[in-house]
């Protein structure tokens, strides 16, 4: 049986009066990597928040391992969930070496300074999302891609259990993409790192993820491997767009109508 390392059960939250997530159940199995799609407003960024415990759910309860999310402390949640926004304020001042570096923090006592293990964490990090050569500049002289591969590269140097992205390769061209998700799905395998993905990029998502979760209004409207999922009825439906889906191997082609 594969070890689940995060777990949301029955989550419901709101905004106010707004209501954005209702009963969500969802469990990441230890090494696996799973794809959140959905359209814009439909709650993906709010579910992993609530997965990060930057939010509380109103209803309902995280588990991360045996733990309940609330009862784990920051620092902790920080060592084993790695977080890669879709942009981070408040950054600017520092350089590229300066916010991977962070990462290691949560490894980090309060008066213990960084050791030639950290160092190297962070070099390897930095070499993971191909983001070394521009290691001394600083984040606003970096494009949207460029900071992308920085805030991943922060959360690999966490090396945390699990990675919860939010829209990780909106910025990137192409190769850049192909790397990046080629690179999740290597630690996936390799380091037994769960990885959920909130994703716009279907193709490589399709192609790279073990399962698919779909949201729409705040409801898990479908959930299962890509080829359960990822047909022309669920897709027609979640997006209100009409779709041919052929299927070339295990790469879906999507063709939007
Ligand atoms: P997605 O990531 O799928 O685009 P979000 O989780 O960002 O969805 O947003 C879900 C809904 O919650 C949207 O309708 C959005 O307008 C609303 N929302 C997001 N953040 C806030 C906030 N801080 N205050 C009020 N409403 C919000």
């Amino acid at each position: 049986m594969m070890e689940t390392t995060l777990e949301l059960r029955h989550v419901s939250f709101r905004y106010g009066d707004r209501a954005v997530l209702d009963d969500v159940d969802l469990e990441i199995a230890s090494g696996e990597m799973v794809g959140l799609l959905g359209p814009n407003g439909s709650g993906k960024t709010t579910l992993l928040k609530i997965a990060d415990g930057l939010l509380r759910p109103g209803q309902g309860e995280v588990h991360l391992g045996d733990s309940r999310l609330r009862d784990i402390g920051r620092r902790e949640i920080a060592r084993r969930i790695g977080w890669v926004p879709q942009d981070l304020e408040g950054l600017f001042a520092y350089s590229v070496l300066e916010i991977v570096s962070m990462g290691r923090f949560a490894h980090l006592g309060p008066w213990e300074s960084e050791t030639d293990h950290d160092r190297r964490i962070v070099e390897e990090s930095l070499i993971a999302t191909d983001a070394q050569a521009f290691r001394d500049r600083y984040l606003n002289e970096l494009s949207g891609g460029e900071r992308q591969r920085v805030f991943l590269a922060r959360a690999l140097a966490q090396e945390p259990e699990i990675l919860l992205l939010d829209e990780p390769t909106s910025f990137l061209d192409l190769k850049h993409r192909l790397e990046i998700y080629a690179l999740l799905s290597k630690l996936a395998r390799e380091r037994r790192l769960s990885v959920v993905a909130a994703s716009h990029d279907l193709q490589l998502i399709a192609q790279f993820c073990d399962r698919l979760v779909l949201l729409r209004q705040g409801r898990v409207a479908a959930v299962g491997a890509p080829r359960e999922v990822l047909t022309p009825e669920i897709l027609g439906e979640i997006f209100e767009t009409r779709v041919e889906v052929e299927w070339r191997d295990d790469q879906p082609l999507l063709v939007w109508k």
